[in-house]
């Protein structure tokens, strides 16, 4: 019988972020049963193995929201708990490969290519007979030793993204042909020279539609197993940074041309990755001044949780109060302190808060009326992550101007999901402003009750600029902005 190993271990680090990310940041689903109802890239390598009637051995499976790099401890233990749970699911007997659900843009202190690391110690382990697959985050900084240690890397096709689970299930099915057939695909490598800020990544709007297009028409090549494109994460800061082709193919040939062909087709398109960001006030004013059906809403991209930003921050905030903005409404607001605060005054109270600003200095002091108070466990409804539970710890909606309320959270996450608000009794649809804290990956549940999305800026570090960032350690000649240097 087929036995293959299952394990995980992502993040996402952004080197330039307030708070590093430690072990106890790390969440533990509690095994296959726990991971196979979610929307998660190892449940669809799960259902794919199940289905083949394949045996699972279970190894470590750890994710932790982006933020700083990961601290050596944290690392080192996680990733000892993956490599120890393949040792002994190597006793047990022979394994015929193993599939890891990586995230791809984890930096670690000692490791700036975390992943590379982990799929280095792995092939170390299994040898070099074992398959391995693996699936990535598209913004994956993905690297020449992801390649060289992995057989097959398929990264998500979408951004939002909302094929993570067919994604996983695609890496497995790969490594199932491999076992099958007794052999590895060849593999072509290539790395753009220039670089996109989060918001010019979307999938849902040129041009990387246009590119995810071309890249789907050129994986149909006779011969080619996987065609896949990582964006990046441009907020790390090491030479394997940047948008990278990862092909697989029957040959060498097959494999470089098919990543060549879709590197030429991005490279062509260069300067359309610029897109536009508008300052918090004037994207508040034109949100105030909009008359269409539908909330405007409005992303503050550079506090983006999901992008290593501690969503707390209070610019877009104190511009909605100051602009007096009716009918709006804000989330979330990760803070701890004021979410028990408002817990220990209750439900009708009004308090004092200096919202927000715990990562940056900066909050916003206001008298909070709390309208209503949660738990913070819900589960999500919306296309990235139905059916995954949150929980975001003591929540709270307060009303902190006549025309503007806050989602206070305890545990931060991306704005991505219309449960985010509903679970506190706000329905997004009747709004007229809903402001996210999010770059992109709220458009997938938000964009279609939308009458108008406009990206804005306020002080953060998820900057929509990545080129104003310290940076010492890229590869020279990454041109950090579309267009740039030429
Ligand atoms: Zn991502």
């Amino acid at each position: 019988m087929t036995r293959i190993a299952i394990g995980g271990f992502l993040h996402e680090s952004h080197s330039f972020a307030p708070l590093p990310t430690g072990w106890g940041d790390f969440i533990k689903p509690g095994g296959l049963d726990a991971l196979r109802p979610t929307s998660c890239p190892a449940a669809g390598a799960i259902m794919v193995a199940e289905e083949a009637g394949v045996q699972i051995a279970p190894l470590a499976w750890g994710f932790a929201n982006p933020a700083g790099p990961v601290t050596a401890e944290a690392f080192e233990r996680i990733a000892a708990l993956l490599v120890a749970a393949l040792s002994d699911a190597l006793e047990d007997g022979p394994l015929d490969g193993v599939y890891l659900d990586l995230h791809g843009a984890m930096v670690a202190i000692g490791f700036d290519d975390a992943e590379g690391e982990v799929l280095r110690r792995v092939r170390a382990v299994v040898g070099p007979d074992v398959p391995i697959a693996a699936s990535l985050d598209p913004h994956a900084n993905k690297t020449a030793l992801m390649v060289l240690h992995a057989d097959v890397l398929v990264p998500f096709r979408t951004y939002p993204h909302i094929d993570m689970k067919p994604a996983g299930a695609q890496a497995a099915r790969l490594l199932l042909r491999m076992i099958r057939d007794g052999r590895r695909p060849a593999k072509a490598f290539r790395e753009l020279d220039f670089w996109t800020p989060l918001p010019g990544q979307c999938t849902m709007v040129a041009p990387m539609a246009e590119v995810m297009a071309e890249r789907a028409r050129l994986a149909e090549a006779p011969g080619v197993w996987e065609l896949g494109f990582c964006f990046g994460f441009p907020y790390a800061d090491f030479p394997g940074c940047g948008m990278a082709i990862a092909s697989f193919a029957d040959t060498p040939d097959q494999a470089a041309g098919a990543a060549d062909a879709l590197a030429a087709f991005i490279a062509a398109k260069e300067t359309e990755f610029a897109l536009g960001v508008l300052p918090a006030a004037e994207g508040v004013a034109r949100a105030m001044a909009a008359s269409g059906k539908g909330p405007v809403i409005l992303a503050d991209t550079q506090d983006n949780p999901g992008g290593g930003g501690h969503g707390d921050t209070t610019g877009l905030l104190a511009e909605l109060v100051r602009q007096g903005a009716q009918g709006a409404v804000l989330a979330p607001m990760n803070d701890a302190e004021a979410a028990s605060a408002c817990h220990a005054a209750g439900e009708g109270a009004t308090i004092t808060l200096d919202l927000g600003g715990k990562s940056d200095g900066v909050p916003l002091r206001v008298s909070a009326r709390v309208e209503r108070l949660s738990d913070g466990r819900f589960t999500l409804t919306g296309p990235m992550g139905a059916g995954n539970p949150a929980n975001l710890g003591p929540c709270a909606l307060v009303r902190v101007a006549p025309g503007v309320r806050v989602i206070i959270v305890t545990r931060k996450m991306q704005a991505h999901d219309q449960a985010l608000f509903r679970h506190i009794g706000v329905e997004p649809a009747e709004q007229r402003i809903v402001a996210v804290k999010s770059s992109v990956h709220f458009r997938a549940d938000f964009q279609p009750i939308a009458s108008e999305v406009i990206v804005v800026t306020a002080p953060g570090p998820v900057v929509a600029d990545p080129a104003v960032l310290p940076f010492t350690n890229l590869r020279p000649g990454l041109r950090l902005r579309p267009g740039a240097n030429r």
